[in-house]
Order: C-alpha cells, then sequence, then structure tokens
C-alpha cells in the first residue's frame, strides 16, 4: 500500500477545481490497482474568490480532499512548498488547477516512476498560445541562465512533476526564502525522467503572470541561482581600469608631443556618462543580491495559515 499526494496551488480558481477534480479521479482506477491511495492538497493562496468554498463542497464528498488556506497571496513557490510540507505520500506531485499540467498524464508518469527513477518531470515542447515577445524572453532565459548557472534549468520545465519522498524531503531541507523551484529541483540533483507534451491552454479564468511579473521571477531565478552577474561587476571594473590606464598613457604623449590645446570636451562628457552608468548599473547589481539578502536573514515565515483541514 502506498499513498500518492497531490498538491494543487489555487488562487482565484473557483471555475478550474471542480473541473480539476473530476479529471483527477478519472485516474483513480489506475492507481487502485496499484494499490496506491490519493491525496488532494487543494493550497487556497489567499483567493478572493469562491475557491475555499468549492474545496469544503469537494471536502464534503470526498473525505481525500485537503485544504490549506493561507492568510493572504503568497505566491506559487510558498503555495508549493506549504503543500509539500504537509504531504504525507510515499510520492508527491505538484499540479495545476487550470488542466494546463494535463492529470491525464499522471499514469504515464506514475509508470516511470518504477523504472529507478526519483523523479518524473514534464516539459512543454512548443508555447503554442502564448505572446510571442513573452516566448522570445523566455527562450533568452534560459539561454542566458545556462550559461551563468551550474544548476540545469530546463527550458519549457513546467512545475508538474511527479517525486519520491526522499526527493520531496531533499527539497523539504532547502529552506531559502526567495524560492525559485525551477532552480530547486535542479540543484537537488537525483535521477530524473522528462516527459514531452504540447502546451495546453488554460480550462477557465486568466493566467495570474503578467510580462512584468515574470520579469522579476526572472531575476529571482539569476540571483538565487547565479553569482556570476557579481562577476560581471568586478571584470567591469577591471576593463575600465585598464581603458583609463591606456588613456592617461595617450593624454601625457599628447600633451609632451603636441602641448595642450584644450579641447576634448565631448568625449570627456561621453566618459563620464560611460563610466557613471556602468557604476550605477553594478551597484544595482549588488543592490539585488543585497536584498535578497537582506529578505533571507529576516526569516521571516515563507507562508502563513489561516485555515486548514
Ligand atoms: N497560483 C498561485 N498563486 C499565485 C499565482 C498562481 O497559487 O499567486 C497558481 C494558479 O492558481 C495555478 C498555478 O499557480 O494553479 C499556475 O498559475 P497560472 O496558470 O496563472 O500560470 P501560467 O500557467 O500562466 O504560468
Ligand atoms: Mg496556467
Amino acid at each position: 500500500m502506498g499513498l500518492l499526494s497531490v498538491i494543487v496551488p489555487c488562487y482565484n480558481e473557483e471555475e478550474n477545481i471542480p473541473l480539476f477534480y473530476r479529471e483527477m479521479i478519472g485516474n483513480q482506477e489506475f492507481f487502485r490497482e496499484r494499490d496506491i491511495e490519493l491525496e488532494l492538497f487543494f493550497i487556497d493562496d489567499g483567493s478572493t474568490d469562491n475557491t475555499v468554498r468549492e474545496v469544503k463542497r469537494l471536502r464534503e464528498q470526498d473525505g481525500r480532499v485537503h485544504l490549506i488556506s493561507f492568510s493572504r497571496n503568497f505566491g506559487k513557490e510558498a503555495a508549493m512548498f506549504a503543500g509539500l510540507e504537509h504531504s504525507e505520500g510515499d510520492y508527491v506531485v505538484v499540479m495545476d488547477v487550470d488542466m494546463q499540467d494535463p492529470p491525464s498524464l499522471l499514469p504515464e508518469m506514475f509508470s516511470h516512476m518504477g523504472e529507478g527513477y526519483d523523479s518524473v518531470a514534464t516539459r512543454r515542447v512548443n508555447r503554442k498560445g502564448e505572446p510571442p515577445v513573452r516566448s522570445f524572453f523566455a527562450r533568452l532565459f534560459y539561454r542566458l541562465m545556462k550559461r551563468i548557472s551550474k544548476t540545469e534549468i530546463v527550458d519549457g520545465a513546467r512545475d508538474y512533476r511527479l517525486m519520491s519522498r526522499q526527493m520531496v524531503d531533499a527539497i523539504l531541507s532547502m529552506k531559502e526564502y526567495n524560492r525559485f523551484t525551477k532552480g530547486i529541483f535542479g540543484w537537488v540533483g537525483f535521477r530524473t525522467k522528462w516527459l514531452e507534451y504540447e502546451n495546453v491552454e488554460r480550462a477557465k479564468g486568466e493566467t495570474k503572470w503578467n510580462f512584468w511579473k515574470l520579469f522579476l521571477y526572472s531575476l529571482d531565478g539569476i540571483v538565487a541561482f547565479s553569482t556570476v552577474p557579481l562577476m560581471l561587476a568586478s571584470i567591469m571594473g577591471v576593463f575600465f581600469c585598464i581603458v583609463a590606464f591606456l588613456m592617461i598613457l595617450f593624454i601625457i604623449v599628447r600633451k609632451l608631443i603636441f602641448g595642450d590645446p584644450v579641447s576634448g570636451w565631448p568625449s570627456l562628457v561621453c566618459i563620464i556618462l560611460m563610466t557613471s552608468g556602468v557604476q550605477f548599473f553594478c551597484t544595482g547589481i549588488l543592490g539585488q543580491y543585497l536584498a535578497k539578502t537582506y529578505m533571507e536573514v529576516k526569516r521571516r515565515p515563507i507562508y502563513l495559515v489561516k485555515e486548514t483541514f
């Protein structure tokens, strides 16, 4: 007998919850045959609609349904973490409620766990239905991460992932406040099988991520899993010192040969603007890391629970 915990972050998803539940329960025959029990954790991430009421309604019919309701919106990362902390399953799967992580794929994922994998992850092979600008920047982000981070972060990887208890415990041992799960999954290692599928569009409602939020999230990812930008500041510093040194030599030699005609105001302005720009940029990089460190040392809780059942 085994237990499979299903973790579902929900933020204003009243319409999707019944749809999701129906699809999910469609798999129960498969799991029953393999002697696996299910438990469903809906994490209400401070929804302002009837998400909680929908989950409660399910709970009345089905004792395997659990709710963890946050005191406010803490973000999907926090919701996933709360789910992992509360889950007790030998296997744990994290998935979205909007059907973009198809529940019908779960049996296939589970089958691969028997082949000696610790985790079965999914990635989208295309980004159909997504604005082209967003896809472009997403690709750029993954390409950049590949270069500046030692942690493997796979392009198109979803958070839809089935894991063994051992891997979940490893993830839970990472208590960092600034959570970037795509990186954490890669960082803990373990043997992972990748399944690919075509992008599915959201069943009901709207995505919670606009371009700006995604941009900030990508910065979180960079700061959390690479220190290369900090090095960039030093490299630029060295580069500008060398340029400055050459310029000084040039000016001294020119003075000795041609005397000192007062000119070169435009070039001076350009140099000042350029170097101060670079300085601000580098200070900004430091600021980013400092800000993350500041949030980290405060040790605030990752989420606060208002209600559970
Ligand atoms: N979500 C959440 N908290 C948030 C934003 C989103 O728990 O602050 C949940 C949301 O309910 C959904 C999943 O995270 O189940 C993915 O969100 P969404 O579909 O908006 O993201 P996308 O699929 O567009 O990347
Ligand atoms: Mg979605």
